[in-house]
């Protein structure tokens, strides 16, 4: 699989030095945490109410981050074009080397899960920082007022299928199927655009959903660094696993799980071992959101009507849009 978009992609990365400094007044004060919602067993429940008016788009916040000095923050925003599908994550594609030494992507796979991820959001809050999250098709239909709370504190939402399926198990037509219905299902629970960001459920890369994703200029997340805080049930081992690694690799996309209550526990001490050591968050966004199709949103939602976005065409893969002084 390695290699699948070299052909046709070509990776710049524009450095606008000119956004210098915006980031500091982007800080956010820690958000309230919400309160999760009681589970709903079996299957999902249908989507999120169709009479609740639509959430705007990621909040850009323009308070100061003042109750925590030692805020990590955001040290640049680059922005992602998805044309043609490219891949990141050095653990399957080398294409797309955009971090800097001491740089961090922090990513969150499988949620929105009550408890956890209101307790990721809160860490994020806590030191201004903003993730890249790969919910479930499922968990977003169960819980989409957790996954609004992720959308309105401003995090970059992508998808991870819609139940989880390994797609190279499955036939072509139920590979996408799972592609798209967690790609609609996410979208509208979240209640505003996402990201045309996909993770394969544990990192399986089926070869001809790699193609079907370049034609529907999703871009493929892997990661530089997986975690395997679901093998974790003491926070402490997941600090332990993500900083270690990050010692070794110097940088990375890191990929950990919001679902996990290990994980959600560990953040705080992780996010104050990774400012401690000098690691630079980056926040990852699309250059265009996400078009789903509409056959698999009617699957969904009846009435739902999405933002009809035409993706860019620009030669620049991945660009700094915004960047704090050093
Ligand atoms: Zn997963």
């Amino acid at each position: 699989m390695r290699g699948i978009a070299a052909s046709v992609l070509v990776v710049s990365i524009a450095l606008a030095t000119a956004g210098a400094g915006l980031i500091l007044h982007q800080k956010l004060k820690p958000a309230p945490v919400p309160t999760p919602a009681a589970p709903v067993a079996g299957l999902p429940s249908g989507p999120p109410d169709e009479k609740t008016p639509p959430v705007p788009g990621p909040v850009v916040a323009t308070t100061e981050c003042a109750d925590n000095p030692r805020a990590l923050g955001v040290s640049r925003i680059v922005e992602v074009d998805t044309t043609g599908g490219p891949g990141f994550g050095f653990e399957h594609f080398k294409q797309h080397d955009f971090l800097r030494d001491k740089e961090v992507v922090l990513t969150f796979d499988d949620g929105p899960w009550p408890h956890n991820t209101p307790a990721v959001l809160a860490a994020l809050a806590a030191h201004c920082l903003k993730a890249t999250f790969f919910p479930i098709g499922k968990h977003a239909a169960w819980h989409p007022e957790i996954l609004r709370q992720v959308a309105e504190a401003g995090h970059t939402i992508g998808s991870h299928t819609w139940s989880h399926a390994t797609l190279s198990r499955k036939s072509r037509q139920d590979a996408i199927r799972e592609i798209e219905m967690g790609a609609s299902a996410v979208r509208l629970a979240a209640g505003a655009p996402t990201a045309p960001f996909f993770r394969f459920p544990a990192l399986r890369h089926a070869p001809d959903m790699l193609a079907y994703l370049g034609q529907r200029n999703i871009a493929i997340f892997s990661c530089d660094m997986d975690s395997f805080d679901f093998t974790m049930r003491k926070p402490e081992q997941v600090v332990r696993s993500v900083m270690t690694k990050l010692e070794k690799h110097g940088k990375g996309i890191v990929l950990l799980h919001d679902f996990q209550r290990a994980t959600s526990q560990a953040l705080p001490e992780l996010l104050h071992q990774l400012e401690a050591n000098g690691y630079r968050i980056v926040h990852m966004v699309p250059k265009a959101p996400l078009q789903t199709i509409a056959q698999f949103d009617e699957m969904l939602s009846r009435n739902n009507q999405l933002a009809v976005v035409s993706a860019g065409h620009g030669s620049t893969v991945v660009r700094t849009i915004r960047e704090a002084p050093h």
